[in-house]
């Protein structure tokens, strides 16, 4: 058709490149830009802010310059696109027609494996999932790790999971109607879903893909069935992996592909592990209602992207305050730090070992020094070994994987003899057998500067290579050479004003004035005639001339053949490299909660098989850090011989919230196998740690707070057992208050009961310390400290026994800046209607009856009974006049209109 913008040489490979890559936005190299054209410039400008012009009438088109691609990949990946680049794999001069391309890289949210754009402490997952109306399957790979996890259970476990991993990126079948509900389900993650092959997912297709992907004759060894309906996602995501990696064009060399020469490299899945089946056995699990509430990985309030830890409990041991630095040193160190916080254990034995490892290390400083060093020169060896599977890894990649093992096997010198740590050692010295080799040959043969590509050599040290040293003298000999050889010209020829120079279009030459040129020798062939000159080429000349322009290109050659070959042999351990990394992680993780126990004086918890939490002294871990001195350490006692469920009152700001957080960080902290910010804590394991916030202190996504609040409420009720521990934070806020109240004393009655998961619930309900009273072997009362001086309140932020005084909402306001007027005013009307509740309850019970008493709508009749009805209760009609009886029925009728 003529006139189609999209019929030309160029725009048909665009086309068939989009077609190969569905659902990518396609980077096309053209000259020194990658250009996007039609509906994918339509809508990257727009996200990127790029300038949108039309190469032709009707066609949209906008371009980075080629050597800023990283940083909009970067900015593109972060806005949930996938994009394909597609390079130029033909040099343009060699073009006959149009210059040869090819899609050489296919970059998505959840597949990023280069440095560049990944962030170095979190996880990158991509999952695949398939959705049922009660169970969901999935199957998640960290790409850049080469994890390979699989889950099963309810969507919302489900979805739990694939939170708790730093899923971006999730693979479904394709079908429509899944979408939002899986939108709804991830809502609060920035999960970019993406229609994976629907024949993937297909279940009678599915192991067959699975073993070839693996190359494996049977799934036996995975701990799998033929008809486990997780082998679709999982099909699903090694075909989806396969298909994003396996582009194997290169582009040419100024490409910058992120320093990478995967021109040279094999590009495989090889470094994908067996996939592990997660189970909730031995973990203490978090939801991620939970995760957020707790603030574990970033503050919830925080903008995505912006010093989110800050304030979040990562953030104390990643980023503390005080400037001192990480206390944990390597990149897989902080990722594992982050997924043992995420995801913390239940099972008293395996906490105890991680509790020995940190306990070593805190006891023998010089140790705990010696560790330090040596971690603090290993680098991301994980990733490393991805990029090499993956063949993405850069000269840099293979320096530093050289010096992280010499590193690591220091560290193996320096554990050895501790016993706790005797597992990580004899792990780092099994994956050290075929590292340590490695290692050696990249330190022989690559300078300790590494260039960030080998676009123009400089890897390779001299002296290690005889061509390659050949081919640099020549180089470097060249100007030398000439020197010499002008020498000779001139002792041989008595030529005034003859020169040997260099052009970059002519090559070398003889240069002689125009006077000299009839005496030119025979041997002198000319080659260019300048206004004053002639310049002439000899056979000798000629011959220089070839060997130095080869040189150049034999050295780079020779250079990537070499480098290639240290590839080979680095993937020949990528395994090894993997095992090696996971042990560094796990003697990182525990250096570093051995240096912050040591630097705020924490301490090892006894952590026991018992539903029971003690705490001495206990400090909030973040906020110690932020108030120092001023902060009023607190301790707590739920189940065994105390009540399991402490209902905690107090003015507001008085510091409830902090508290019970504080117990839960505490928890978190000793499941995950980490000392305590106390002076002595007992912790009995935890199955799970739920933890939830009144929709008025939640920061809730455009849901109905109330619905969100009450459903989350549900999942505790439903889902809590004996072991478990249970925050609750002002529930019931989000809707009336006789809705609200009778809410949350149903389920602090429930919490109550015996059996029921010991729990912590912070109410401005002063009615619920009832509760204490009728069974004061299962509830609590406990209240924070306030005083009123001078009628100004001061928080004392102290926990006591017993429940609060009063609420003192007036004394806060105040401290807030409501001026004095209003709140004297306000100060006016509490005091009357205390005394018209007083009066109007008078001596009745105020409360509801217990349960099962056959009086469960007693709450709202007692609570506030209709002063008539009392009044009328008392009357002693005999001892009546007729006329008292009719003053009687005035008074009555006063009071009905006075109470309406
Ligand atoms: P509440 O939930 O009772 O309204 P918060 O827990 O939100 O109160 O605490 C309000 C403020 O009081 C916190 O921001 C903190 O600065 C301070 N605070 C809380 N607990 C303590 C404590 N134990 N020591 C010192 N300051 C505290
Ligand atoms: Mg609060």
């Amino acid at each position: 058709m003529p006139g189609d913008p999209y019929d030309t040489p160029a725009m048909r490979q665009f086309t068939a490149f989009k077609r190969e890559h569905p659902g990518c936005v396609l980077f096309f190299r053209m000259g020194d830009f990658y250009e996007l054209f039609g509906d994918d410039a339509v809508m990257v400008s727009k996200a990127l802010g790029l300038t949108l012009t039309e190469r032709t009438k009707g066609m949209p088109m906008a371009g980075v310059p080629y050597h800023q691609l990283e940083t909009y990949l970067r900015r593109a990946i972060d806005r949930g696109f996938r994009v394909a680049v597609a390079d130029q794999v033909q040099d343009p001069r060699e073009a006959k027609g149009v210059v040869e391309r090819a899609v050489t890289r296919v970059v998505t949210p959840g597949t990023l494996v280069d440095e560049s754009l990944l962030d170095s402490s979190e996880a990158c997952a991509v999952a695949a999932i398939s959705l049922e109306e009660q169970t969901a399957d999935a199957a998640i790979a960290d790409l850049s790790t080469g994890a390979v996890e699989l889950r099963s259970g309810t969507p919302e476990e489900v979805a739990d999971a694939l939170s708790a991993r730093g899923v971006r990126e999730l693979i479904h079948g394709g079908d429509d109607d899944a979408v939002p509900r899986l939108r709804s389900l991830l809502a609060p993650d920035a999960t970019a879903l993406t229609a994976g092959d629907p024949t993937a997912f297909d279940a009678r297709r599915a192991p067959e893909l699975v073993m070839k992907r693996y190359g494996v004759q049977t799934l036996d060894g995975f701990g799998l069935d033929a008809s486990d309906p997780v082998l679709g996602p999982l099909a699903a995501l090694l075909e989806y992996l396969a298909r994003t990696q396996a582009v194997d064009a290169a582009p040419l060399d100024d490409a910058p592909t992120s320093g990478s020469e995967f021109a040279t490299q094999r590009r495989t899945l090889a470094h994908l592990r067996p996939p592990t089946r997660a189970s909730e056995e031995g973990l203490c699990v978090l939801d991620a209602v939970s995760r957020r509430a707790l603030e574990v990985e970033r503050v919830i309030r925080a903008e995505p992207g912006t010093g989110a830890m800050e304030g979040a409990l990562l953030g104390i041991f990643l980023e503390p305050r005080d400037g001192s630095g990480s206390v944990v040193r390597t990149p897989m160190g902080r990722r594992l730090l982050r997924a043992r916080l995420l995801a913390p254990l239940a099972d008293v034995d395996a906490i105890r070992g991680r509790q020995d490892e940190v306990a070593v290390m805190l006891e023998d400083t010089r140790l705990a020094a010696a560790v330090g060093g040596h971690l603090g020169g290993i680098q991301d060896v994980e990733r490393i070994a991805g990029r090499i599977a993956l063949g993405r890894a850069t000269p840099r990649d293979l320096v530093a994987l050289a010096r992280s093992c010499e590193a690591a096997a220091g560290l193996c010198a320096e554990v050895h003899g501790a016993r706790p740590l005797s597992a990580i050692e004899s792990r780092l010295r099994e994956s050290l057998v075929e590292a340590a080799p490695l290692a050696g040959s990249i330190a022989a043969l690559c300078v300790d500067e590494a260039p960030a590509t080998l676009r123009q050599g400089g890897l390779i040290r001299d002296g290690v290579d005889a061509e390659l040293d050949e081919a640099r003298a020549l180089q470097r000999d060249a100007g030398e050479w000439l020197a010499d050889y002008q020498a000779r010209l001139d002792e041989a020829h008595d030529l005034p004003g003859m020169k040997v120079g260099f052009n970059k279009v002519f090559g070398y030459y003889i240069e002689l004035p125009a006077a000299q040129a009839r005496r030119a020798p025979d041997a002198f062939t000319r080659k260019q005639t300048l206004k004053n000159a002639e310049r002439y080429i000899t056979p000798e000349l000629k011959t220089f001339e070839e060997k130095v322009s080869t040189a150049e290109a034999r050295a780079l050659a020779r250079e990537r053949e070499l480098f290639q070959r240290l590839l080979l042999e680095a993937a020949g351990c990528v395994r090894e490299l993997q095992s090696l990394a996971s042990a560094v992680a796990a003697l990182d993780v525990s250096a570093g909660l051995a240096e912050k126990a040591r630097r705020r004086g924490w301490v090892r918890p006894e952590v026991v098989d018992r539903p029971v939490l003690e705490i001495e002294a206990g400090r909030h871990p973040v906020l110690d850090e932020t108030l120092g001195d001023r902060f009023v350490p607190n301790g707590v006692s739920l189940g065994g011989s105390d009540a399991h469920l402490s209902l905690i009152t107090g003015p507001n700001m008085a510091g409830k919230s902090t508290f019970i957080r504080q117990v839960a960080l505490l928890a978190v902290l000793a499941s995950a196998g980490g000392f305590v910010p106390a002076e002595r804590a007992t912790i009995g394991v935890c199955d799970r740690i739920f933890t939830r916030v009144g929709a008025d202190d939640a920061l809730h996504r455009g849901q109905s707070t109330f619905m969100v609040e009450m459903a989350e409420t549900a999942a505790i009720l439903n889902g809590a057992t004996p072991r478990s521990l249970v925050i609750l934070d002002e529930i019931g806020r989000g809707t009336s208050t006789l809705d609200g109240l009778s809410l949350a004393w149903a389920i602090a009655e429930r919490l109550g009961e015996p059996g029921a998961p010991r729990a912590l619930f912070a109410t401005h309900y002063h009615e619920l310390t009832e509760l204490a009273e009728r069974d004061p072997a299962s509830v609590k009362n406990l209240h924070v400290a306030a005083r009123v001086w001078r009628d100004e309140i001061v928080f004392l932020h102290e926990i006591k026994p017993g429940a609060a005084e009063g609420s003192y909402g007036v004394h806060v306001a105040k401290l807030a800046g409501i001026p004095a007027s209003v709140t004297d005013r306000a100060s006016e009307i509490l005091e009357s209607l205390r005394v018209e509740h007083a009066q109007l309850s008078g001596q009745q019970a105020r409360t509801p009856a217990p349960p099962g008493s056959g009086d469960q709508m007693a709450l709202f009749t007692e609570f506030v009974p209709h002063p008539a009805v009392d009044r009328l209760r008392e009357l002693k009609l005999d001892a009546l006049s007729p006329l008292e009886a009719f003053d009687e029925l005035r008074r009555l009728l006063d009071l009905a209109e006075r109470a309406e």
